[in-house]
C-alpha cells in the first residue's frame, strides 16, 4: 500500500493556524491520504478532525504532543491512539497546562517591560483551553506591530538564550511513556535530534533505554532535522528494534514546513494501529 500518511500536525487546538476542518481540506487538496492530529497537551480537536475525516475522505490517526523535560532538556513525546477517557494522561495534561500558564506569565512580565505586551493580549491569542506557549506570544506581538513572522520573533525574544526566556516544570519522558502505555496509546519521540552538536540533547543510550517502558518508535523524518541526522537516527531506531516515522510538524502560517513534507510507511502506520487502542479513521479509497 503506497498510502501517504503524515503523522504529525497542529490545528487551532494549540498553536497550528488552520482549524481541525481546514487541515483535512488542505491534506486532501495536497493528496494525502491520512493526517496524525498532534496537538499540544490535548486532545480537544479530536471530535472535529473525526467529522472533517469523514467528510473529506482522508484518513485520521488520533494523537497528541506530550510536553516533558529530561534533566532540564525539553522533549516531546507523541502519543497515539490512546484512549481519551483513561483518567492518566488528562491529568497530566492538567498539570502541564498549570506550569505553561505560570511560565507565559512570568516570560510576559519580563517581555512587557520592553514591549507593549500584557497576559490578556497572549491569552487572546491562544483560546480558551489551549496548552499556551511561546507561539502565542509571538502572534500578540506580531498582532502589536513588533515582529512580522513567529521565525522572528523564535529567533531572538523567544530563543531559549534571551533574558526573557523561562523554562517550564514538564514531566519526565519516562513517566510520560508509561502513562501513554496505560492509556492504550503508542508512544514516539518527537524530533529528538540526539546526534547533533546542539548542547542540550537527550543521548542516543538514554532514548534506547526508554524502549523498557514501551518507547515504540522515533520521528527520524522531521523538518529540523539535516540529512547526517536521519541517517545517524536511522541506525539508532535500527539497532534498537524502534519504529521509524516522519512528519512535516505542520503549524499552518505559523512555521515554514509544508504539510506532507516528510512522511510515515503505511507499514508502521499499520503497527500503531494495532498496538492503540482507539481505532484509526482509514482513508476512503
Ligand atoms: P513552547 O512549547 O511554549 O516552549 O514553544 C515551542 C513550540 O513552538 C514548539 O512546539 C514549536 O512547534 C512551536 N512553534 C510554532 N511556530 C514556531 C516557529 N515559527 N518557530 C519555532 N517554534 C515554533
Ligand atoms: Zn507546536
Ligand atoms: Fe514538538
Ligand atoms: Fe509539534
Amino acid at each position: 500500500m503506497a498510502w501517504l500518511c503524515d503523522l504529525h500536525t497542529h490545528s487551532t487546538f494549540s498553536d497550528g493556524t488552520s482549524t481541525p476542518r481546514e487541515l483535512f481540506t488542505q491534506a486532501r487538496q495536497g493528496g494525502l491520504d491520512l493526517i496524525g492530529l498532534t496537538d499540544h497537551d490535548t486532545t480537544a480537536g479530536w471530535e472535529q478532525a473525526r467529522e472533517a475525516a469523514r467528510e473529506t475522505g482522508v484518513g485520521l490517526m488520533v494523537g497528541a504532543e506530550v510536553s516533558c523535560a529530561w534533566r532540564g532538556v525539553t522533549v516531546h513525546m507523541l502519543s497515539y491512539l490512546h484512549d481519551p477517557l483513561a483518567p492518566g494522561l488528562p491529568a497530566l495534561f492538567e498539570t502541564i497546562h498549570a506550569s505553561r500558564r505560570a511560565r507565559v506569565a512570568d516570560m510576559v512580565e519580563r517581555i512587557g517591560r520592553d514591549y507593549p505586551l500584557t497576559l490578556a493580549d497572549v491569552e487572546a491569542q491562544a483560546g480558551e483551553g489551549v496548552a499556551i506557549g511561546r507561539p502565542h506570544i509571538a502572534d500578540a506581538l506580531i498582532a502589536a506591530g513588533c515582529f512580522s513572522h513567529r521565525n522572528e520573533v523564535f529567533a531572538t525574544i523567544l530563543h531559549p538564550a534571551s533574558p526573557y526566556y523561562v523554562r517550564y516544570c514538564a514531566p519526565d519522558p519516562r513517566e510520560v511513556i508509561e502513562t501513554i502505555t496505560e492509556c492504550g496509546g503508542v508512544a514516539v519521540m518527537a524530533h529528538p535530534r540526539p546526534l547533533s552538536r546542539q548542547r542540550r540533547v537527550v543521548p542516543a543510550h538514554v532514548i534506547a533505554s526508554w524502549r523498557d517502558v514501551g518507547l515504540f518508535g522515533i520521528e527520524v523524518d522531521h523538518p529540523d532535522h539535516t540529512r547526517e541526522w536521519r541517517e545517524a537516527l536511522g541506525v539508532l531506531t535500527a539497532r534498537y528494534g524502534l519504529h521509524r516515522t516522519g512528519s512535516s510538524d505542520f503549524h499552518g502560517r505559523g512555521k515554514t514546513t509544508t504539510l506532507g513534507e516528510n512522511l510515515t510507511d503505511w507499514e508502521v502506520v499499520e503497527a500503531i494501529a494495532e498496538r492503540g487502542r482507539m481505532d484509526l479513521v482509514l482513508p476512503a479509497t
